[in-house]
């Protein structure tokens, strides 16, 4: 097995809304067939425009009363609202669930990497996001690419944030070790490993979360891997939410 390497990708812009970053990455760096690109969720919404001034958003009671609560500007927490399809908790910070499935602090909403007065939204569809720029590429390239869009994330249990995978494409999100045998021969019944997580956990590293300016990050000679795709739990499976919700309803 050749040695995994993992290179981030260096000289890329500021993104506006309207570049192509399939287009700028491409130019930027030579990719092989079978790589995997990680890019920073918040490169492909500034790209895409998903982004708003705090100026124009009107808080409504629940964002002023949570604003108050958590000491955070209502505005703020409007955009976290808006971009919420259930709120899990409210307080000392909202936790939420986005339309795509994933829970997260604030659902994500950033203001940093992003001109003051700002906030960045995690795309709407983050599989079609990866979907898309997978095409891109190919397109571009000849090349078949696997791409995963990738956002730092909180945790339970554990401080410090990791980084996630919120979408992604030409592979699958799991890798399913359930009826292989160790190394003494006993089943595993339970072990599914979330191989785009692991992967964007890595990425996040090379990026860095403030001034370095690497927003994505290109993985070469990964093993393959076969699974499944259901990354995120069920709502009936999902115990932390549920007990969450209980406190919080
Ligand atoms: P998130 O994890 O998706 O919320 O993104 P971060 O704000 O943590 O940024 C991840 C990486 O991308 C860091 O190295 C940032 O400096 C870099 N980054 C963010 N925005 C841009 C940009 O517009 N251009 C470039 N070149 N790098 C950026
Ligand atoms: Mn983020
Ligand atoms: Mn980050």
């Amino acid at each position: 097995m050749k040695p995994i390497q993992v290179m981030g990708v260096q000289g890329l812009p500021l993104i506006q809304a309207g570049d192509d970053i399939a287009a700028m990455i491409c130019e930027n760096t030579p990719l092989h067939e079978g790589d995997v690109l990680c890019i920073a969720s918040t490169i492909y919404s500034k790209s895409k425009g998903y982004t708003k001034p705090l100026l124009a958003i009107t808080p409504s009671e629940r964002a002023v009363r949570l604003g108050n609560l958590n000491g955070e500007d209502p505005r703020f927490v409007q955009a976290v609202l808006d971009a919420s399809t259930d709120i899990i908790m409210e307080h000392p910070f909202i936790l939420s669930e986005l339309s795509f499935g994933h829970i997260g602090v604030r659902a994500g909403v950033d203001q940093s990497n992003i001109e003051d007065g700002m906030v960045i939204f995690l795309p709407p569809d983050p599989m079609k996001a990866a979907d898309d720029l997978r095409d891109e590429i190919k397109t571009i390239t000849g090349k078949d690419v696997g791409t995963i869009i990738t956002d730092t994330c909180g945790r339970s249990f554990r401080r410090g944030q990791t980084g996630n995978a919120i979408g992604w494409s030409g592979m699958v999100a799991i890798r399913d070790f359930r009826g292989d045998t160790d190394l003494f021969g006993h089943v595993l019944k339970i072990t599914e490993e979330a191989v785009v997580d692991e992967i964007a956990g890595f990425a996040n590293f090379v990026m860095g979360e403030s001034n370095n300016g690497v927003p994505a990050v290109i993985f070469r000679n990964c093993p393959a891997w076969a699974g499944h795709d259901s990354l995120y739990f069920r709502s009936e499976e999902d115990i932390t939410k549920r007990v969450l919700k209980k406190e919080w309803s």
